[in-house]
């Protein structure tokens, strides 16, 4: 595995694969990896001649300068955990390297369409400004046929794609199911965070979002909404940023559930200061 900390050795690795032919993987992350990140890194090490990793925490992307401050880290761990999936490189830029004119220069504005105005748009202006920055720059350095994110971002998804779309990429964006804890807490980097106790109540989330299922086949979406943000408002320590049920395509919120055949619910909790999201599917097109 090669580990390569400069935007040079990048190119030079990409063009050495291009040479031989060789279809190429991407895994973009933020390190602090756990089985959720391993798994989108399995794929693309199966479904390509060469994969990708890059573990970069990319400061644009963060409107909270104390969650970009607390932000876990760990590159040595995370450099023997790809090791062992025989990744063929892992680009680890310094902030400097990826943002030479400083991070808040002359920025391009991204058109990231309807997708990136609600929800994580909403509650965290910029965000994903700064994810389409950071992306635009990684593709356009290792130009891969396929990038593979996770499902646990199902906003992210969606904006990705229309970064694709809009900036026409020729990349093939690919969508991994969440991985969960035993006990269904979605995987995050941030869950190192919780405390002893928020970590006994974060399961809630995905209970409550699991029991919302079974609720809304005999309820109103709004009723369904009301529910779930009660239950976990109950809970001390947590709080629902937003809970939104929505239309899985155009991500805009729908009130009746005949409104569309793909149906999703994204929800952010805060568990004290930490900010856990997760997704569930009400309803998927045969
Ligand atoms: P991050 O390091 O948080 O930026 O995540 C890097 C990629 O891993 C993103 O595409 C995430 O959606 C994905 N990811 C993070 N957690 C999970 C999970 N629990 N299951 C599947 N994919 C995940």
């Amino acid at each position: 595995m090669k580990i390569l900390r400069r935007v040079s050795e990048l190119l030079e690795f990409v063009a050495g694969a291009r040479n031989r032919n060789a279809s190429i993987g991407f895994v973009p992350t933020m390190g602090a990896l756990h089985a959720g990140h391993l798994s989108l890194v399995k794929k693309a090490v199966e479904e390509n001649e060469v994969s990708i990793v890059s573990l970069f925490v990319n400061p644009a992307q963060f409107n909270d300068p104390r969650d970009l401050e607390s932000y876990p880290r760990n590159e040595e761990e995370d450099l023997k955990l790809l090791a062992k999936e025989n990744v063929s490189a892992v680009f680890v830029p310094t902030v400097e390297e990826m943002y030479p004119d400083n991070v808040k220069g002359d920025e391009k504005i991204f058109d990231l369409g309807e997708v990136a105005e609600v929800m994580e748009g909403k509650y965290r202006p910029g965000h994903f400004q700064g994810v389409a920055r950071i992306l635009y720059r990684l593709f356009n350095l290792i130009n891969p046929n396929r990038a593979y994110f996770g499902e646990k971002d199902f906003q992210q998804i969606a904006v990705v794609r229309r970064l694709v779309e809009s900036e026409n990429l020729r990349v093939d964006i690919v969508a991994c199911p969440i991985k969960r804890d035993s006990n269904g807490l979605a995987l995050s980097s941030r869950n190192t965070l919780l405390s002893p106790q928020q970590r006994l109540i974060a399961p809630e989330i995905y209970k409550t979002l699991k029991y919302s299922v079974e609720y809304s086949k005999n309820h109103s979406v709004r009723s369904t909404i009301d529910t779930v943000v009660e239950r976990l408002d109950s809970i001390p320590e947590m709080k629902v940023e937003y809970f939104e049920i929505v239309d899985a395509r155009t991500l805009q919120a729908i009130e009746e559930w005949d409104e569309s055949p793909w149906v999703v619910g994204c929800i952010t909790v805060k568990c004290g200061d930490i900010r856990l999201i997760d997704n569930i599917t009400y309803k998927i097109p045969d």
